[in-house]
């Protein structure tokens, strides 16, 4: 909201500002991050812009501040400085009930609002969730790609690219996409006929209309969509006849400019039991896949979460989550839920401690699982050199160096022993583990460079 102090000169900077980030981080980071920025004031050198939540300002300032500077000065070129606050939108949650809704669910208070959507619905289709939209979605580097193209998907009148094939592992984020896709498009065109539903759904109907014979009924329903979706198609595998059908309908759809979205937890060329030519046509639109999610992602949609739950939870508890609670999204809601659920209950603020009780059996299952051979894979990759080197003999610093890393690094973060981690190693000697972790722990005092490549690391091979 534009403050006091606000001419329309200056608003009409601050829109250019705002258009030249847009246009150079693009839609997806825009919306997460830059979008919720409000210019407070323009005075004497200095812009003050507003963020609503810390976690926010901190993102911004390390990621566009500079930046966001620099597009000022082109403006006006008085500008020195940017200051960037914190400001608090109280009420804001609460005019979301559905939003909100989300977050208590799993804490068995309420039961979420149901909004009916559309007679667009079609019978076959599941219900869609409204409680999943796009304003919900955090956006982060390792799901940033599926979410622009299902935003893209969601906000075009012809299909960009067909099908869209989403994948990822458990709990990251496609189902909530889907229905996301589902929302967004039923707003925009209430008109549309959009069919999401499981794979397994789509066998039972068709399997069904074979027996009664009538899959000519099937077909014609299908052919009548617009917006197909169909949810972890891994499922199909198998069988034959189904598969058949899925290829003719789905051919159908595409040949008549009808969107379809596909979603599994490997990519199409990946898919077992599947027959060639539907898993290559599957991968013939735009392929996206939603990566395990990296610890700046986790906090952010902790730090989502719990503003709409309209909770303060301190910051180093966030941390403590988003560091531990590694294996996916639905799990760190599951974890946040029992946390808040319980601090409720027992009438207690949530403390570092209550949370490691509470949360003591997924903190075990959350273990560090990350195993030799990735850290090896993630440290020659880092280091430009060939995996082979993590074993081969070769004592050139440019080799010893990484290699030194990838011990360190499996000290730390596996439960390996150093005679064990020694030998997978090229049958290293566990003493040479030993001066390996040592070396690291000198060079990480006296390089800051070196210090940051390993943490980098590090955070990569926890997230
Ligand atoms: P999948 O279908 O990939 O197994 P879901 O879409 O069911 O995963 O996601 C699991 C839970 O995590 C859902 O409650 C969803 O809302 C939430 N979730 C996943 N990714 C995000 C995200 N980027 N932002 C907000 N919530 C997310
Ligand atoms: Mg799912």
């Amino acid at each position: 909201m534009p403050g006091p102090k606000l001419d329309p000169k200056t608003t009409a900077q601050w829109a250019r500002v705002r258009g030249f980030l847009r246009s150079e981080v693009g839609d997806a980071s825009y919306r997460s991050w830059l979008k919720p920025v409000t210019l407070v004031e323009v005075n004497d050198g200095f812009v003050k812009v507003a963020v609503p939540t810390r976690f926010m300002r901190d993102w911004v300032v390390s990621h566009y501040g500079d930046r966001i500077r620099e597009l000022w000065q082109q403006e006006n070129t008085d500008i020195e400085n940017i200051e960037i606050l914190v400001q608090t939108p109280t009420t804001r949650a609460l005019k979301r009930p559905a939003d909100v809704n989300l977050f208590v669910q799993g804490g068995g208070a309420k039961a979420p609002l149901q909004k009916e959507i559309g007679k667009t619905r079609s019978e076959i289709s599941a219900p869609i969730d409204p409680r999943f939209n796009f304003n919900n979605f955090v956006v982060g580097k390792p799901n940033e790609l599926a979410h622009a193209a299902a935003r893209r998907v969601a906000d075009s009148d012809s299909a960009p690219f067909n099908p869209l094939f989403l994948y990822g592992g458990v709990g990251l984020g496609k189902t909530h996409l889907m229905h996301a896709i589902a929302n967004h498009t039923l707003q925009k065109f209430p008109d549309r006929r959009v069919v999401y539903l499981s794979a397994e759904k789509f066998m039972f109907y068709f399997i069904r209309a074979l027996r009664f014979k009538d899959t000519v009924t099937f077909k014609e329903h299908f052919r009548s969509v617009d917006l197909l979706m169909i949810d972890d198609v891994q499922f199909i595998n198998g069988k034959e006849a189904t598969q058949e059908e899925f290829f003719h309908t789905f051919n159908d759809l595409v040949d008549n400019n009808r969107q379809v979205v596909i979603s599994a937890d490997k990519s199409p060329l990946d898919l077992e039991g599947m027959e060639e030519r539907l898993r290559s046509r599957l991968g013939w639109g735009l392929v996206a896949d939603i990566h395990a999610t990296s610890f700046e992602l986790r906090l952010g949609i902790l730090e989502v979460k719990i503003e709409r739950l309209g909770l303060e939870i301190p910051i180093k508890v966030k941390e403590f989550l988003a560091h531990r609670i590694t294996s996916n999204v639905r799990e760190l809601e599951g974890a946040l839920n029992r946390v808040v659920a319980h601090a409720e209950l027992v009438g207690r603020e949530i403390t570092l401690e209550t949370c490691q009780e509470v949360l003591h059996d997924i903190l075990r299952a959350n273990d560090r699982r990350v195993t030799i051979e990735e850290i090896q894979k993630r440290v020659s990759e880092h280091f430009n050199i060939r995996v082979a080197d993590m074993h081969s003999a070769r004592r050139a610093r440019a080799v010893a160096r990484p290699r030194q890393v990838a011990m360190y690094l499996s000290k730390q973060l596996t439960s390996r022993s150093l005679p064990e981690i020694g030998r997978k190693f090229g049958g290293r000697d566990h003493t040479t583990v030993m001066h390996a972790v040592k070396k690291v722990e000198e060079l990480r005092h006296i390089d800051s460079a070196f210090c940051e490549d390993v943490d980098l690391l590090r955070r990569m091979l926890e997230g």
